[in-house]
This record gives C-alpha cells, structure tokens and sequence, in this order.
C-alpha cells in the first residue's frame, strides 16, 4: 500500500503537543488561509477500545460511506474491524488497503449489476437483500453469495430515517423473502437492519433485535443455516450522547434472545467512529456589521470558507445545527450574529441567531466534532475547494498502529523515527509543534 500524499500521512506529535494545539498554531501561523481539519487518530483508537470495552460480542464492520478518508480507513484495517461496503468504489477502497474480502460486507440491498459482478469477481461474499428483484439478480450474477435479509425497524427519532427507503416489512414480506431464497437456492445467513442514522432511541435496537429473531427462527425452519445478526448503524458520534446506553439494551437483547455463541454478531457503525475525530477550522474572509441609525452595531453577518456546500452539508438533508466557537477568547460583548458559508447561494447559511463575539476579517471559526458524512459529501461548488485534512496522533497511538499498517518500504525504512516517516523529515524524534504547524500550514496553504 502506498501512501500517495501528505495529506495521507499522519503526523507524529510529541508529548507536549495535543490535536488542538497544532490546530491553534496553524491557524496562527500567518500563513494559512484555506479551511482545514484535524483529524485525531487518537480518537479513532479511543472509540475503538470503547466498542470492545462496551459491546464486546458485535465486531464492527465500519460505513465507509461515512468518511472514506485514507487515512481513516488504514487505522480502522489496523485495529482490525470489518467494513461495510455500499458500492464498487467502496469495495477498492478497502480492498486496496490488503483487506481480505472476508472483511467485508456489501451492506446494500439494491446494487448495480456492474458492481455485484465485481464483488463476485474479487471474492465478495456478503451481501445483504431487501426485495425480490435482487434475489434474481443475485441467482444470475452472484449465485454462491452468502446473503443478509435487511428488514425495517425504525427508531421512533433519529437524524436520517432510511427504513423509509430500505428494509422489508419483518412480518408481512420477510418471511416470503427467505422463502424465495430458498426456492431459488439461494444461501441466506443472517438478518440485518439499521434503526436510522444517530438514533435518539436506544430501546429502537431491542426491537429490531426481537423481530429479527423471529426472522431467524422462520429460516432455520425453511433449511438455512442462520448464523449472521447484522445490528447495523445508527451509534451516536460525539462524546456527550450516550452509546452506553445503546450498548446496555443491545448486550441485554442478545444474552436474552440470541446467547448462542454460534451467532456471530456484527455491526456497520459509520458516524460513532469518526464524528468526534474531526474538527473544522474556518476562516473569517468577509463580514457586514448591520448598525442602527445611531451607528451602534446591531448584529454581524461573518462570511467564512467552508458552508454547506461543503463540511456543513447536514444542514440541508438532516437539518443539523452546528456550534462555533470562536479561536481567540472573546473579548468585549456578545452581538447577534448570522455566520455564512463562502458560495453565493442565499441557503449557505451554517449559524443563525447565535451570540459571538465582534471578530475581524481573518479570525478563526472551530467546530468539533464534524467527522461524519462531511467530506464525502462535500462538494467544490462555486469553486471553493473541500478542506483538507491533517492527521495527528501520539507517539503512543502511532505505536499500537505502525507495525499493523500495510506500509510500503519507502514509509517504513528500520532506524527511522515516526517522525521522518510521517513527515518525510530529519527530526532525529516525534516532531516539535512549530515544525508540525509550518509544514502542515504549508501543506494547506
Ligand atoms: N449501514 C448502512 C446500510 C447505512 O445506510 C448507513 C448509513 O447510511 C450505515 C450503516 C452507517 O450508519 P451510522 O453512520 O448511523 O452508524
């Protein structure tokens, strides 16, 4: 495997040195302009260990749709999750980073025919299905696949409902599903489902979990051996919801529904893997202080370089609202304040109503937790261009991850420090702040 650019690189800090530290010094660096992240593997790490602390008997096959970021996918193929695929694309991606193919679900229930060849061809053996067309599809392209009945059960709130477009009705279609399957001589393994993307409620998998059973139970009957629960997505990304609350109803489900040990229990947690990972720093280019007749300034419209266009994009298909916070400690009043994205779209509009601080033109803008569904969806529109992103990790981190990444040579040369080859430099150990903050202002800028 190997690593392309810096930008895929990830840089090595040294003990006094944290994620948000390199972050400020960048931005003060005077010479960064452009938006950019930083990514924390650290915080990748930390979820991880936090799923096997938590929900030790679901191994977590990640979204890839989610945040398909190189770098992303390495560290997750380092720890040793699975993936969940939605596409072609996907399957390359992962597949280029020496996963096994075993490692992979094709977690989408109407696929391409293109792309079902293509997994076919390059040993994709799991898939999951939803209707009766992709039970033909899957008999002409696909026939030895092992196949996943993806059923609906929503959750009563959640940021992204997608039972309202995949998943069969448990009771009424599913049943008829595995049927077909077997009549065609197909192999079905297991059930899955996704309550909805963020999921507000918890006791949504309890559900799920007792209506799959009863899909497993009307299998076995038909003949299949039943041996996959799929529990899908859905986990909450940031650090202030609750996931263990979701991982006590899952664990209580299945010690009571499903105990066998012979079930293998999987999941496609996109969002709780890499929300928290990120955070955006954008840019102060231009504002519009509204002011009274009297000349007093009533409220500012700040316009900075990244919107919704871009990193913010939730807000227009989720409705999501995103919190600022301002780099430099505020000083003075809070004024009313709007703050927009930089296209010339009247929509690109990230904050509204929020009290902040008077800034100038090239003031800071942080948002955290904003590593879920945003650069894959970001869009270049108007000629603004995505944010790059910067991966920092602690010696610590890149310790665990370094003998378990797929490195080529050239990355990996004995005697090297981290450093040098992270950063392609001299430093004789994990490099001091400055160095990292000039090098990955350059980078950006
Ligand atoms: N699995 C499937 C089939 C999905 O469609 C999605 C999201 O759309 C996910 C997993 C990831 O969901 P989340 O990010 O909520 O964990």
């Amino acid at each position: 495997m190997k690593l392309t650019n810096l930008d895929e690189r990830i840089h090595v800090l040294d003990g006094e040195t944290s994620p948000s530290s390199v972050l400020q010094a960048i931005c003060q660096s005077g010479i960064q302009e452009e938006a950019f992240y930083i990514c924390d593997a650290d915080e990748i790490i930390f979820k991880y260990k936090q799923w096997k602390l938590l929900l030790p008997r679901v191994q977590p096959h990640y979204a890839v749709k989610c945040n398909d970021s190189t770098v992303v996918l390495e560290i997750l193929a380092a720890l040793g999750t699975g993936f969940d695929c939605a596409s072609k694309g996907e399957i390359n991606k992962v597949l280029d980073l020496e996963v096994d193919p075993n490692r992979i679900i094709f977690a989408h229930p109407c696929k391409p025919a293109s792309h079902i060849r293509h997994a076919a061809a390059l040993g994709v053996n799991l898939t999951t299905y939803d209707n009766v067309t992709e039970l033909h599809k899957m008999k002409s392209l696909h026939p030895t696949c092992n196949l996943v009945l993806r059923m609906r059960c929503d959750a009563s709130s959640s940021c992204s409902q997608l039972g309202i477009k995949y998943g069969c009705d448990p009771v009424t279609e599913g049943p008829n599903l595995l049927t077909l399957a077997r009549d065609l001589g197909l192999n079905v393994v297991g059930v899955s489902f996704h309550v909805g993307s963020g999921c507000r409620e918890p006791a949504a998998f309890r559900r799920a979990i007792s209506l799959a059973r009863d899909l497993f139970d009307f299998g076995t009957g038909l003949g299949f051996n039943m041996t996959l629960l799929d529990i899908g997505g859905g986990f909450p990304g940031d650090n202030n919801t609750n996931f263990s609350e979701c991982a006590d109803v899952i664990n209580k489900s299945l010690d009571e529904l499903f105990a066998s040990p012979e079930i293998q229990v999987i999941a496609e947690p996109g969002r709780y893997f890499v929300c928290s990972a990120f955070t955006l720093a954008t840019n102060i280019h231009s504002k519009r202080e509204i002011r009274s007749k009297e000349g007093d300034i009533t409220s500012v419209m700040y316009y900075i370089n990244d919107g919704v266009y871009g990193s913010f994009n939730a807000k227009l298909y989720e409705d999501a609202v995103f919190h600022g916070v301002p780099l430099e400690t505020p000083k003075g009043k809070l004024i009313p304040s709007s703050v927009w994205g930089p296209t010339c779209d009247g929509i690109d509009k990230v904050q509204e109503n929020v009290l902040l601080p008077l800034m100038d033109l090239g003031s800071w803008i942080i948002y955290q937790n904003l590593g879920a569904y945003s650069l894959p969806v970001a869009s270049p529109f108007n000629g603004f261009p995505v944010p790059k992103v910067h991966t920092v990790s602690s010696h610590a981190a890149w310790m665990l991850l370094k003998d378990r990444l797929p490195m080529s040579p050239e990355h990996f040369v004995e005697g090297n420090t981290p450093a040098n080859l992270c950063m392609g430099l001299d430093l004789g150990g994990a490099a001091p702040i400055a160095e990292v903050a000039r090098r990955l202002s350059l980078a950006g800028a």
